[in-house]
């Protein structure tokens, strides 16, 4: 079994700024990840672009060159591994963390490939790893997606895309502008308002021409191979499709935080419970970090506003 003083879990841009900050203060440590390095980064989509400028994605101090202002996936896959090999950051890819147990003030942790010990652990695992269900007949054909990686494939064919925030509206205009047939299935009465401000006009133009179809107050009922049941305040209707994108956003994993013993608070969002100031979980010694912090309010944190937790943790655990 080997030993650390701090384990962090998942390898994204707050697991690796931990991973910093636990170098710099001499700590023993290592990062644990179940993907390839930034793996949330590496599934989304191939043409996204970040909202923020890339100096606010730095981490480190190792400045984020782009191409323009906000850099893209490819860029930003490319700062990552540059972060991980200038601090020669110990990270063990490919290994998912399945428990992590306290016992006479050690963690004990158990992987898919062995067994370790820490005085600490951060667990900085991201929401991209389970996405909201539509939970209707259907979901299980292989034209329904949870993740969008590129148009091409959709070229000419009857897309249905579902929901109205950030991801469903980038996958609409995106689709339509490489040649599908798309509808969007919307189950509030407009495009959300958080959507990125430079975008929002553009998919209500597009749906108020009606170069892109929107049913608003509707909801899909079922799936088959060459259709879609919705529900809309006209009445059911029926549409011929041949895949489905299910935009509908992501959940952190609350199953895996309670088996580690952490509490949440009795809020909308199921927050975790933790200290503010420190990070630490009601589990001694057991801190979190990054998008996970927010429970179900996942825009809470992203990288630009949660790269400071690392130097929290540290600090308080340091201390
Ligand atoms: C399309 C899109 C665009 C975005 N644009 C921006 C932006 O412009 N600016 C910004 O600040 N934020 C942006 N975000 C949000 C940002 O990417 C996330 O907030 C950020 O990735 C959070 O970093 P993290 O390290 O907390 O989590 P993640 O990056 O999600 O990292 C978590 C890691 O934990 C790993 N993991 C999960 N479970 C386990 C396990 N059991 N064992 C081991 N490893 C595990 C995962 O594989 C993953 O690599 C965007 C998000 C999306 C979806």
């Amino acid at each position: 079994m080997e030993n650390y003083d701090v384990i962090i879990i998942g390898a994204g841009p707050i697991g690796l700024a931990c991973g910093i900050e636990a170098k710099k203060a001499g700590l023993n440590y290592v990062i644990i990840e179940k993907g390839c390095l930034v793996n949330s980064i590496y599934h989304y989509p191939l043409n996204m672009t970040f909202f923020s400028t890339s100096d606010r994605l730095e981490i480190g101090g190792v400045p984020f060159v782009s191409h323009l202002a906000k850099p893209n996936r490819v860029e930003a896959l490319e700062y990552y591994r540059r972060v991980c090999t200038s601090w020669d950051l110990k990270v063990k890819l490919y290994e998912e963390v399945k428990s992590i147990n306290l016992n006479n003030s050690l963690h004990y942790i158990s992987t898919t490939k062995g067994s370790y010990t820490a005085r600490a652990v951060i667990i900085s695992l991201g929401f991209y790893d389970l996405p909201y269900l539509l939970n209707i007949p259907g979901e299980e054909l292989p034209k329904v997606l949870h993740y969008y990686s590129e148009p091409h494939p959709y070229f000419a064919q009857k897309i249905v895309v579902v929901g109205a925030a950030n991801s469903a509206v980038d996958v609409a205009l995106e689709t339509y502008r490489k040649g599908a047939d798309v509808t969007m299935v919307i189950r509030e009465d407009s495009i959300r308002e958080s959507v990125k401000y430079w975008v929002k006009p553009d998919i209500e133009n597009r749906i108020k021409e009606g170069s892109i179809k929107a049913y608003f107050n509707s909801q899909l009922t079922r799936i088959t191979d060459s259709t879609v049941e919705l529900k809309t305040p006209e009445g059911n209707i029926i549409l011929e499709n041949d895949f489905v994108l299910a935009m509908t956003g992501y959940q952190p994993p609350f199953d895996f935080m309670k088996a580690c013993g952490i509490k949440f608070q009795a809020d909308e969002f199921q927050t975790p419970v933790y200290n503010e100031h420190t990070m630490e979980t009601n589990v001694p010694n057991l801190y979190l970090a990054g998008v996970v912090c927010g429970g179900l309010k996942t825009n809470k944190w992203f990288i630009e506003n949660s790269r400071i937790h690392a130097e929290m943790i540290i600090k308080h655990l340091k201390a």
